[in-house]
Formats: C-alpha cells, sequence, structure tokens
C-alpha cells in the first residue's frame, strides 16, 4: 500500500468529522446505534470517494461505517461474493475481486 493508495480519503465527506461517528461501540444501546448508523450513511451518501472508500472497506475494514456499508453488511458482500480476506506478509489483507464487482455488490445493498 502507498501513500497514494489513500488520497481519497482526503476528499470523504467524513474528512473533517469526528470518527466516533462512524464506529459504534459494541456498548451502544441498539436504538442508539440504529441513528448513528444511520446518521453515518447519511453523510456516506453525499461522499464523492464512497466508491474508493467502499473498495478499502471490503478489502482492509472490519469495524465500523466505510462506503455507507456496515460491518455486517461488508461481512455479508464478502460471504456473498466468496471474498476471502487474509493476511499476507506484510500485514495487509488481500482480496481478488475487482472495484467494479465490489460497487455492483454495495449497490444491491445500499440504496
Ligand atoms: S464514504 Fe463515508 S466513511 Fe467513506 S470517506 Fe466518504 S463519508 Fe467517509
Amino acid at each position: 500500500m502507498t501513500r497514494q493508495d489513500l488520497q481519497w480519503r482526503h476528499r470523504g465527506a467524513c474528512n473533517r468529522m469526528s470518527p466516533e461517528l462512524f464506529y459504534i461501540s459494541s456498548d451502544t444501546n441498539p436504538q442508539h446505534a440504529r441513528n448513528q448508523n444511520q446518521s453515518a450513511r447519511e453523510v456516506c451518501g453525499s461522499c464523492d470517494v464512497r466508491d474508493e472508500c467502499f473498495d478499502w472497506g471490503i478489502k482492509h475494514e472490519k469495524y465500523g461505517v466505510w462506503g455507507g456499508t456496515s460491518e455486517s453488511e461488508r461481512r455479508n458482500i464478502r460471504r456473498q461474493l466468496g471474498i476471502v480476506r487474509r493476511n499476507v506478509s506484510d500485514g495487509t489483507v488481500q482480496t481478488l475481486v475487482e472495484l467494479g464487482k465490489l460497487v455492483a455488490a454495495r449497490q444491491k445493498v445500499v440504496a
């Protein structure tokens, strides 16, 4: 991974927002967690780098909202596409699915 791989993050709609909105603590009460998740997804809905963020989230992120998807949605997408996340020698996670396929899968889950 190079520094350039993450350049899109600077253009994210959440760039200057509190990361806490996008990471829901496991001890948050369920109703508050749903509201928080919905608020985060609304921010993602107007984000110019949503596709790039989703791609990153599928490949690298277990926790939080990425590209408008929740943790459980990304787990389901990985399962549906048969994506196996595996750690490679440099500690990153590698998948073999093209971005276009990932975006199509996300569009089935997130309006
Ligand atoms: S898609 Fe959502 S989490 Fe990703 S950069 Fe945009 S606002 Fe942030």
